[in-house]
């Protein structure tokens, strides 16, 4: 369906996925808070990625680096003198924006007024601070505005800990900072964001099938998390549009509630890092080919997944509104493996005892297959199935009295009811956990 991005807003903020920063003073721009389904949802992609891309493969290296980094670092790899974007602002009503993302150079898109915006001038897009106590100029350190330099910094160490072969890849996941001109549509383009990154290393002649491996996985992950391939698009850049380092580039972009914009990105980047890191750290970064006794550079493919456009693009499509028992609805269509809760189980009379007891045993045994099983015993049955919608649980449990051997057919039977669908289906206890457990596989 068509949703807008004021209804996910709405619904992030009214059910506890996403705040806006430092709300109760009055926000601070580009900058997000997650709340107790939102961090659940987030860590769910996280771990799904980190599983896909690390876990189940065996050329892969986790990395934790910090986000401060020796300032030498970013200017070995052109952050400093070249991490801008092209910045104008408006004489009349002191806006600024960002040039490459204005349509009309004549008229400012704020006030409207015409022939007020100045020359564009480079805007450095580090934050900078100082460590330590002394206010010299060597003190200033950046935060860094992408996972990917703690990687290539500390590729040596990995392979002298762990000596790996050709191809291998290092994986982080963390906070990058980039003080965005603009920063709006909501969770799109922050201030402080998240990344998933890869650094994967190959032979200078074998980039092409590694790059091919890596957007055939990139695709799967999105799938694995319930994108529909018809809302995504890769976007072969053209050659004058790629960084200068970079000998091939998709973008992933996906259609948003406002627009179709770059989810993800895929580059080639030769061995322009390493290089650039080998050269401003005098340290050799070559690596020792024992086959062939030669020592070369590594060239690199990197695909780069922020976290919270992943984030709001799985919002913007799973959520649904439609009508269900003569009333309107709206859920969530989240895939399970990605569902902050997995299930909610509830009795059917809250001041009934014996349906209480029976309803937090089966929770009990539900959260052996995992831990997100939700309680609740709050208001008529049907209100407690749509707070559920909303938040994409995808089963509901019911315990009543037939559970409990009313009727003795039904004995140690429960209902199963379906997000997607709102249908009931009777069924064993066993029989109703054996389901949620195949939904999480
Ligand atoms: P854009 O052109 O939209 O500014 P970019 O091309 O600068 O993005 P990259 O440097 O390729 O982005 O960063 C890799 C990924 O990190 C992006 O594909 C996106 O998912 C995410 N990302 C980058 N900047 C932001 C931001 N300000 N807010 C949220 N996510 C971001």
């Amino acid at each position: 369906m068509n949703v807008t991005l004021e209804q996910i807003v709405s619904l992030a903020k009214r059910r506890g996925f996403v705040f806006p920063g430092s709300e109760i003073y009055g926000g601070l721009a580009g900058t997000f808070d997650y709340g107790p389904l939102g961090v659940a949802l987030k860590k769910n992609i996280e771990n799904l990625w980190w599983r896909m891309v690390v876990e189940e493969r065996d050329d892969m290296y986790g990395i934790d680096a910090a986000i401060l980094m020796n300032p030498k670092a970013w200017e070995a790899s052109g952050h400093v003198s070249g991490f801008s974007d092209p910045l104008v602002a408006c004489s009349n009503c002191k806006k600024r924006f960002r040039e490459d993302h204005i349509e009309d150079r004549e008229v400012c898109p704020e006030c409207g007024k015409k022939g007020t915006l100045g020359e564009a001038r480079q805007f450095n897009m580090m934050f900078a601070t100082k460590a330590g106590a002394s206010e010299d100029e060597s003190a200033t350190v950046y935060l860094r505005p992408e996972t990917a330099g703690g990687m290539f910094v500390n590729f040596k160490n990995v392979v002298d800990s762990f000596h790996p072969k050709l191809p291998f890849g290092l994986a982080q996941i963390g906070k990058a900072f980039r003080n965005e001109i603009a920063p709006r549509e909501f969770v799109f383009r922050v201030r402080e964001l998240e990344q998933m990154e890869v650094e994967y290393f190959v032979r200078p002649d074998a980039w092409k099938e590694a790059f091919e491996e890596w957007r055939v996985g990139m695709l799967a992950f999105a799938k694995a998390i319930g994108l529909p391939s018809s809302m995504l698009h890769e976007l072969e850049v053209a050659p004058q549009d790629r960084a200068h380092y970079s000998e091939r580039t998709i973008d992933f972009e996906f259609d948003y509630p406002f627009g179709r914009r770059e989810l993800w990105g895929l580059a080639y980047r030769t061995d322009f890092d390493l290089r650039a890191h080998q050269e401003g750290s005098s340290v050799s970064l070559e690596y020792q080919d024992e086959e062939t006794k030669t020592k070369f550079l590594p060239h690199v493919i990197e695909p780069s997944l922020g976290v919270g456009r992943t984030m709001l693009a799985v919002l913007a499509s799973a959520y649904r509104e439609d009508e269900l028992g003569g009333e309107k609805r709206v859920y969530l269509a989240l895939e399970p493996k990605i569902a902050p809760v997995k299930a909610m189980v509830s009795p059917l009379l809250k001041n009934k005892p014996e349906l209480v007891e029976k309803a937090r045993e089966v929770r009990k045994a539900l959260q052996k297959i995992h831990p997100a099983i939700a309680w609740d015993d709050n208001g008529n049955i049907g209100k407690r199935y749509r707070r559920q919608d909303e938040i994409g649980t995808p089963f509901c449990i019911t315990i009543d009295f037939d559970t409990l051997g009313e009727t003795p057919d039904l004995k140690d039977t429960v209902t199963l009811r379906h997000r997607d669908t709102g249908e009931q289906e009777r069924l064993s206890i066993a029989e109703a956990a054996e389901k949620i457990r195949a939904a999480l596989v």
